[in-house]
């Protein structure tokens, strides 16, 4: 197999038309290549700096898990400190797990977010957004969005081998004249993304979200959900 480090968007592209499959930290390929064989090329975006972004409104796909700090916003920050294990998180990149994996921790971080996500094609760069990236698992150069005015994550212990835990993230945003909350919450394999009216009462908002899809949760992810909208909430208050 041979590895390529493109260094910019246009080798990139050059790399995408003579077939290299786009490559993270192989942390999840390899097993399978190991079973199946290996393709005959492969390229990590690590050399790209389009890839390699990280700030306050910024993500990008090449970028380490364990490199995703402060600079980001929280939700994204403590989304990205609970995927597996600190050798994982060394290796594995915000690209490999957002189109890549199947639990996907950081997905509900980047929707309440409204992360729109930078793609590329063999003629083209764009933006879109997530649904389309992993609906036609599109190249994912990085993300963007606007910072919050606060935002929190939480996931819930889960048993080895068991269901994935539930995850929970909220952001407020700031929008013109008001401001809106939005909620995504991972419920098995499957991601709920919901949006309402800000309130400084917690119950008017959890009331409000009750006639979304999520009521339909069950009552333990019910409180979780209450829980973290209450806390994200109160911090935004004094913002
Ligand atoms: C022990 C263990 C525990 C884990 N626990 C969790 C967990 O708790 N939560 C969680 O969410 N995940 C978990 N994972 C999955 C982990 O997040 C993934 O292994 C990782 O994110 C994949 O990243 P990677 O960079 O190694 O991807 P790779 O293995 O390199 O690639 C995986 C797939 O993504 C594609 N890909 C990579 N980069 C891009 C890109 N920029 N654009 C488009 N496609 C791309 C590749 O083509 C490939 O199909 C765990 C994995 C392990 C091994």
């Amino acid at each position: 197999m041979l590895l390529r480090f493109p260094t910019s968007v246009s080798e990139a592209q050059t790399c995408m038309a003579e077939g290299a499959v786009p490559i993270g930290g192989a942390t999840l390929v390899w097993a399978t290549w190991q079973r199946d064989g290996f393709p005959e090329q492969a390229m990590s975006l690590r050399e790209l700096p389009e890839a390699n972004g990280i700030g306050s409104e910024t993500l990008g796909a090449a970028v380490l898990l364990h490199q995703v700090d402060d600079r980001v916003p929280e939700v994204l920050r403590r989304a990205a400190a609970t995927v597996g294990t600190g050798a994982v998180r060394r290796t594995a990149t915000v690209g490999g797990n957002i189109v890549g994996s199947t639990l996907r921790c950081l997905l509900p971080a980047a929707l309440v977010l409204g992360a729109r996500a930078t793609v590329l094609e063999e003629d083209r760069s764009y933006q879109t957004d997530l649904a389309e990236v992993l609906a036609k698992r599109l190249l994912l150069l990085g993300l963007t969005w606007r910072a919050p005015v606060a935002s929190g994550y939480r996931k819930l212990s889960g048993e080895a081998g068991g269901p994935p835990p539930l995850v929970v993230a909220a952001a407020v945003h700031a929008d013109g004249a008001g401001r809106t909350l939005r909620v995504a919450v991972r419920d098995g394999y499957e991601v709920l993304s919901e949006s309402t009216a800000w309130d400084t009462d917690p119950d008017r908002v959890l009331h409000a979200l009750s006639g979304t899809d999520l009521g339909g949760l069950d009552a333990e992810a019910r409180e979780a959900v209450r829980e973290q909208v209450t806390e994200v909430l109160a911090r935004s208050a004094g913002r």
